[in-house]
């Protein structure tokens, strides 16, 4: 496995690009989010030549395009942020435990310079196709503007949360006011100033946007599918005293992250809820509600989400905070998960969402009792009538997963296209490749999506790293996973969604887009166990993977 503790300087450790001739380059990267960005830097670390191409006019994926009002981490900052340099780290200082996007576009404008990768990305370069060529063993990749580019390998780390989904309701492209999704939000900020709103969503994104304007706009209307169990994010600036003590704790912290199998810095509650009395159980759900962010799942009582008695107990007290907080009761009922428990949906966290609905220009409509009819011209028709509006928020999410992946037009052996290949659903080995697609690799892709997202797709990046490596000082141009490999890691993950407690209904399996099928997406065995089958491969020279030499290497 790749030596993770090594911090190399800077600019100096950085290889020349060397494309040859005809522009091929040993790896092409597609996609400069949080995974991109990092393999990219691999990759030259490793002194292969290397582009990356991007969609955007700019680095930060999903931190890039999310630039609604309040887009914020729920992960730590400093959890969140690259941990291969202790350069980087100790001068990078993030402001609050929570950052907000700007800040968060600014830290991976700040990676790209200081690391000087800048000069290897291809802005506004939204593939197209990668088709794979058999007799050379290389890739052919096409932008929209027409470019062509050729690569031995093609990593493409283009997110699990990438492709926005915007649901079919009737009259969408009629409305002639202003719409927006929260994925693909303007540059130029959006003046709510006086403006009547509709957002339509409520998950983690829409509940960050309705604060944040509630006391800008005339009026606010939110329609909700389904209420999530929504906890206080609890943000607050990193103190001076906490800044030196990140600093001076690189070290250990860097090791938990890179072992903790949730990617945080939280610590498990070694004990069943059983074993406290009620009283100490009111105790601890309070102090859980005042704790930052996800330690709500991942510090609470182990047997939280697999004990009926524990999480229907946790969820009440949520409802009862959501009552003491909303005034109007009928809006605290609407606003009361039904149906699902505490982990059965990825759960959001937020800052004065509860509270916002207590203002009059905000309100809360439920769309199990009124339905959106249709959209018209000029609003959003329910079955209580016509309300206009001057804007739509779309705060409806993502195609999950496989949503980018399918999209990029990837042509593997013999042209099969990968969405073809998986039309029933993703199979993948250890969630970085597929069988068929040679030289090939999605790190932070379907299978392996499990807690904090940098910190297991770092361990995918890694891992290609070291297969990359493995390939070029054995000569081999084509590196491609066997069916049965693949075939036994997506049985395995396909068979453990009983260790995961969401639910099938979530969008972590599709359910949210209509006609995808109902499959798993994320990896429910654990970060432990990916990185166990991650270290077994590289310790025994890979044995998932059949490696050769290209009929005509240099055609
Ligand atoms: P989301 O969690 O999928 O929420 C979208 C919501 O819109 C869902 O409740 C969905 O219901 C609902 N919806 C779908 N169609 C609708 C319709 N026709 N009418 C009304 N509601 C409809 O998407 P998201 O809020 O963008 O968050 C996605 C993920 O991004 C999060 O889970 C999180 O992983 C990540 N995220 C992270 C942060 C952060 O780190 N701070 C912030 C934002 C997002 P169904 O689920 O029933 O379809």
């Amino acid at each position: 496995m790749s030596d993770t503790t090594k911090a190399p300087g800077a600019r100096d450790t950085r290889t020349t690009q060397h494309t040859n001739p005809a522009g091929q380059v040993d790896v092409l990267v597609i996609g400069a989010g949080v995974t991109g960005i990092y393999q990219l830097y691999r990759v030259l670390e490793a002194g292969f030549s290397a582009r990356l191409l991007e969609a955007g006019s700019g680095v930060g994926g999903t931190w890039y395009w999310n630039r609604y009002p309040e887009a914020r981490f729920d992960s730590e900052s400093y959890t969140y942020g690259y941990l291969f340099s202790k350069e980087l780290w100790e001068e990078w200082e993030w402001s609050e435990h929570f950052a907000g996007q700007p800040e968060i576009e600014r830290y991976f404008n700040h990676v790209v310079d200081r690391f000087d990768l800048r000069r290897h990305m291809v802005f506004g370069a939204k593939v197209t196709s990668a088709l794979f060529d058999e007799q050379t063993g290389t890739w052919t990749v096409r932008a929209e503007d027409g470019a062509e580019h050729r690569a031995r390998h093609v990593v493409a780390a283009t997110g699990i949360l990438s492709v926005p989904f915007v649901p079919d309701i009737p009259g969408h492209d009629d409305f002639g006011g202003e719409q927006y999704h929260t994925g693909r939000w303007p540059k130029t900020p959006v003046d709510f100033a006086g403006k009547r709103v509709a957002q339509i969503g409520t998950g983690s994104s829409g509940v960050q946007i309705v604060p944040a304007i509630a006391d800008e706009v005339a009026q606010l209307t939110v329609y909700q599918k389904v209420a999530d169990w929504l906890t206080p994010l609890n943000n607050r600036p990193i103190t001076p005293e906490e800044q030196s003590r990140l600093k001076a704790d690189y070290e250990s912290v860097r090791d938990t992250l890179n072992t903790s199998p949730s990617g945080f810095l939280h610590q498990i509650t070694m004990r069943s809820g059983l074993e406290d009395t009620p009283e100490q159980r009111q105790e601890f759900y309070e102090q859980k509600w005042n704790g930052p962010g996800f330690t709500k799942l991942s510090e609470h009582y182990y047997d939280m989400t697999t004990n009926a008695t524990v999480n229907e107990e946790w969820c009440e007290f949520i409802a009862d905070k959501i009552r003491s907080i909303v005034k109007d009761p009928a809006t605290a009922e609407k606003l009361i998960p039904k149906g699902h428990g505490y982990g059965g949906r990825r759960p959001p966290f937020g800052t004065g969402y509860y509270e916002a609905y207590n203002k009059p220009t905000v309100e809360l409509v439920d769309i199990n009792e009124t339905p959106i009819v249709r959209i018209t011209e000029t609003g959003i028709e329910t079955p209580d009538g016509l309300r206009e509006y001057d804007i739509i928020i779309w705060a409806t999410g993502y195609d999950f997963g496989t949503g980018a992946l399918n999209r990029l037009g990837v042509r593997g052996r013999q042209g099969l296209p990968l969405e073809e290949y998986w039309a029933d659903g993703p199979s993948t080995y250890l969630g970085v490749t597929t069988a068929g697609f040679p030289n090939f690799f999605f790190p932070g892709g379907p299978h392996g999506a499990l807690g904090n997202n940098p910190r297991y797709a770092g361990d995918q990046v890694e891992y290609v790293m070291d297969l990359l490596i493995h390939a070029r000082d054995y000569g081999h141009d084509v590196v491609e996973v066997t069916a049965e490999a693949e075939q036994e890691w997506t049985d395995l993950v396909n068979d453990s969604a009983g260790q995961s407690s969401f639910l099938k209904s979530s969008y972590f399996y599709g359910a949210n887009i209509p006609g995808k099928p109902i499959k798993q997406l994320l990896n429910p065995t654990g970060r432990w166990k990916l990185q166990e089958l991650i270290r077994e491969s590289v310790d025994s020279d890979f044995p998932a993977f059949a490696f050769s030499k290209a009929a005509d290497p240099e055609a």
